[in-house]
């Protein structure tokens, strides 16, 4: 190919990479493409060659000469130690100035070590979340890129014009320096976590506390979807709720074995959040609820040999019980969303990131797969106090979980007496009586601190720090 032609390129021409250089081509880019073997480059441009203007290379050397300058290369290869690769191969062929942008689904670390080391030799390094699977990829995902304003420059009216756009604004924006973009995505991806247990949650309640079927629950969230819970994630549990499985003629969700995968998102925050002492309730049960989901011979154990010894609690009126769960998932949806935002602004202030956070909401509206409405009013509580300390305690969240909280109490109540387990349901209530509560009992987790290792204490009618003698004293 011709030197110097390409606005663009793509390395990795697996489902992932190829959607993103046809997304690109297709908004009118010319776009270089490239893979460690040959075939899936060929495979790409004779599948889809005329769809816009691509240039197939063969070599690294190839590829990087076909970009102008500065050039933009986007990593879309496996994460880990093959990304670390591809990196090396470009870097060395780059010159100053040049951008290298990852939208592989890598750890946020990774993407502060590799940003150094990058800077360190003249170049730009972008680490950018791309959200919405293959569909998103080649339709128009969310993206939060993060790296230099410099960078973004170049690289932003690309990414946003090939995004998903809601209400004629781009899904895309720049989150923030070296790591911010993975980061945000980490969350994106955590929040997913909970989202779909708290669906998942609200579903068991209808399956085994009201004794509905799986087409008929799919009808109730057909329902929801018209309602403040209107998103993407509600939306296709009702179509899956509402498959029949061709082989058996049985709901589709009754022929599949109740045990969830999970690829490291959901646990990667929860241990980051660990590290920013940031309770990420939601996400934490969810990620949990997975790993209890697959823990097989714990299963088998417990379901040998414990007992439910739980009550019949008779469920009066059907539709008013609907409307409580309904409550419920609405209310421990905003506990989630309000604690991966704090999450996001805490390592925004370790970092020097300065994340917009009302603009993440904005991005996340279209072409990923926390898609919501509910998303606007996240955006709009920021625009309101952009120093929010707690989404929560902003007047719409604060009235809208006021009206939920009766339902939500009575569900989980219902449920820990019927032994249905909600520990996403469950968890959240607990966090909202927590962080609204005047006094919590750490007063006296202090105060065993102190006995057993002399930790000191704050006290409630003095200044200055203090330790009891307790032997003495006893
Ligand atoms: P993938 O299966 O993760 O990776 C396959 C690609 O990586 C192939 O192009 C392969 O080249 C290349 N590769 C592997 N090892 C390499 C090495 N040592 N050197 C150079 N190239 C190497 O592909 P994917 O599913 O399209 O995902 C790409 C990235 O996007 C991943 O980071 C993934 O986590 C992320 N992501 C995926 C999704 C999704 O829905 N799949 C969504 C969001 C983000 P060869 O053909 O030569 O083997």
């Amino acid at each position: 190919p011709p030197s110097g032609i390409a606005d663009i390129g793509v390395t990795g021409m697996a489902v992932m990479g190829s959607n993103l250089a046809r997304n690109l081509a297709r908004n009118g880019y010319k776009v270089a493409i490239h893979n460690r073997s040959t075939a899936k480059t060929e495979h790409v441009f004779d599948e889809h060659g005329d769809e816009g203007e691509f240039y197939p290379c063969e070599s690294m050397d190839d590829f990087v000469q076909t970009l102008a300058k500065p050039r933009v290369a986007i990593i879309m290869v496996k994460a880990g130690a093959p990304t670390d690769a591809v990196i090396d191969e470009l870097a060395s062929r780059m010159d100053e100035g040049d951008i290298i942008v990852d939208c592989g689904n890598s750890n946020y670390a990774d993407t502060r070590r590799r940003e150094e080391a990058v800077r360190e030799r003249g170049l730009h390094y972008v680490g950018s979340g791309v959200s919405g699977g293959e569909e998103g990829a080649l339709k128009g995902p969310s993206i939060m890129p993060g790296g230099t304003a410099e960078s973004y420059d170049r690289l932003g009216p690309m990414f946003e014009k090939i995004s998903a756009h809601v209400d004629d604004v781009p899904c895309c924006t720049h989150v923030g320096p070296d790591g911010a973009g993975h980061f945000v995505k980490m969350v994106h991806n955590g929040i997913e976590y909970a989202d779909m247990q708290l669906i998942a949650e609200a579903y068991d309640l209808m399956r085994k506390g009201l004794g509905l079927t799986a087409p008929e629950i799919g009808k109730v969230f057909e329902k929801w979807n018209t309602t403040e819970l209107d998103s993407y994630l509600i939306e296709i549990t009702a179509d899956v709720l509402q498959h029949m499985d061709p082989k058996s003629d049985q709901p589709f969700v009754d022929i599949v074995l109740d045990q969830a995968a999970q690829k490291g998102t959901g646990a990667w925050t929860v241990q980051t959040a660990a590290e920013f002492g940031i309770p990420v309730t939601g996400i934490a049960e969810a990620t949990f609820a997975r790993s209890l989901s697959g823990s097989v011979p714990q299963r088998e154990a417990g379901q040998a040999s414990l007992e439910a010894r739980a009550s019949q609690v008779q469920v009066d009126d059907p539709d008013a019980f609907i409307e409580s769960i309904r409550q419920a998932l609405y209310a421990s949806k905003m506990v989630a969303y309000s604690q991966g935002f704090e999450l996001i602004r805490a390592a925004s202030n370790e970092y020097d990131w300065d994340i917009d956070l009302g603009a993440m909401a904005r991005i996340w509206r279209g072409g990923c797969i926390i898609r919501a409405v509910f998303l606007n009013r996240i955006t709009e509580a920021y625009e309101r106090h952009p120093e929010l300390p707690l989404l929560l305690s902003d007047e719409y969240f604060k009235a809208e979980i006021s009206q939920a909280v009766n339902d939500w109490r009575l569900i989980v109540s219902y449920a820990a007496l019927s032994g249905i387990p909600i520990p996403a349901f469950a968890s959240s209530l607990a966090y909202y009586d927590g962080v609204r509560a005047e006094k919590l009992p750490a007063n006296l987790i202090q105060g065993q601190r102190d006995f057993f290792g002399a930790h000191t204490y704050h006290r409630t009618d003095r200044e200055g720090t203090f330790h009891t003698l307790w032997s003495a004293d006893r």
